[in-house]
């Protein structure tokens, strides 16, 4: 098993495929595991996640069941959930979900190549060459199969057909306390935020992370200018941000629909097969599911000898049960038309209502 890339997804695929006792390597473009994105907390929901967690002993630092979701006025509603959502560290601290979970594969067997770019493949029945490059070498794997595991802008989309349908851009915040159970706010409003939301993860010595996430088709000039801008326009916010404050972070999600989530001897996960979710951007949940997935699918395969072609078709049904995303592209519809005053009626309403009703129940039946 070859697997490109060693954020999230790779790192967890490479980590369940050797655990499984599957001959793996694992390589990554960086010199350092996490150099690829910055220090931060990813909070994501708990989707079918909490059980692998548990069972694998994945890196959470925390898990929360309370958020909080603001109006353009300050109204907000407090969200109650039993599922709740889990924060990862990322970026290329040890501690980071990327650099434990490497270490994890490491130690179950994977073979990892750092600062090793893949350039080209040989293409006949399968992929039956890659050819990686360092910067002293060129080598050639022989994979059985492949897990694109690169990212939003993957090698391999070349061979596939694909859909783009929406790019966030997000700039934020990290401070340094990372573990203390707290809350998620986000706040909305579309006038200073289009097509996006102000969120922050917070703890009760100060701040994990806090970002402003917009619609890039609707950016004028830079994402950084819509997140000094809110935090300006907003109670409370300068002054938690101001004093904890120790890096920033800045980047882009890409959603987009793949007609199909395999070629030839390769499968997609995590960013490179599109699974981040086209409402809020989540990424971290089906990096991770699409990954088990993948190894579950892969593993079941080999040892029950069936050809390479059947059973990466077997995960693509598997990725149309488990992360379907057609109900979120509904909702990013709505949430596109939602001005700010219909942000107000909304947490207003949301609040009549939970007087009489656990509404709780009702949001998480319709996201999970
Ligand atoms: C600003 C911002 C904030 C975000 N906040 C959240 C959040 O709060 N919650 C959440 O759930 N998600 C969030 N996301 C999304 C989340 O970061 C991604 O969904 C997640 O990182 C996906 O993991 P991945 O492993 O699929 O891809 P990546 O994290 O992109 O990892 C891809 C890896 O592949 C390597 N690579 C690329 N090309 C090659 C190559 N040719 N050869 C070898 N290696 C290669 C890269 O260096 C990298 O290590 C955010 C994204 C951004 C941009």
């Amino acid at each position: 098993m070859l697997v490109v890339g060693a954020g999230p997804a790779g790192a967890s695929a490479a980590y369940f495929c050797a655990r499984g006792g599957l001959n793996t390597i694992l390589i990554e473009k960086n010199a350092n595991i996490g150099d690829h994105t910055s220090v931060k907390i990813d909070s994501s929901p708990n989707i079918n996640l909490d059980e692998i967690i548990r069972k694998y002993g994945l890196p959470v630092k925390n898990r929360v069941k309370i958020s909080k979701w603001y109006a353009p006025s300050g109204k907000n509603f407090t969200l109650k959930s039993d599922s709740g959502e889990f924060y990862f560290k990322r970026g290329n601290h040890g501690d980071s979900y990327e650099n434990i979970v490497s270490k994890m594969a490491i130690e179950n067997g994977t073979k990892i190549l750092t600062g090793i770019n893949l350039i080209d493949v040989i293409e006949k029945e399968n992929f039956e060459k890659v050819i990686v490059k360092s910067t002293t070498n060129e080598l050639i794997i022989k994979p059985k199969l492949i897990v694109a595991a690169d990212g939003g802008s993957s090698f391999f989309h070349k061979f596939v057909k694909k859909e783009d349908f929406k790019i966030l851009a997000g700039y934020g915040i990290s401070g340094y306390d990372f573990t203390s159970p707290d809350c998620s706010s986000i706040y909305l409003n579309s006038e200073l935020l289009p097509g996006g939301y102000f969120y922050v993860v917070s703890c009760p010595n100060g701040l994990s992370s806090a970002g402003a996430v917009v619609d890039a088709s609707k950016l004028k000039g830079d994402v950084k200018e819509y997140f000094k801008k809110f935090v300006e326009s907003t109670d409370n916010l300068s002054e938690l941000l101001e004093k904890k404050c120790v890096t920033s972070f800045r980047g882009f999600g890409y959603i987009f629909k793949m007609e199909k989530r395999f070629y030839k001897n390769l499968i997609f996960i995590g960013d490179a097969g599109g699974f981040m979710d086209p409402l809020l951007g989540y990424g971290m949940t089906p990096a991770i599911l699409s990954s088990y997935l993948a190894y579950e699918v892969i593993k079941e395969g080999l040892e029950e000898n069936m050809p390479v072609h059947s059973f990466v078709s077997e995960y693509d049904k598997k990725i149309k049960e488990y992360l379907n995303y057609d109900r979120y592209y509904q909702y990013r519809e709505i949430f596109e038309q939602m001005e700010n005053k219909d942000f107000e009626w909304l947490i207003d309403f949301a609040n009549r209502l939970n007087k009489r009703i656990d509404l709780s129940r009702f949001i998480e039946g319709a996201f999970i």
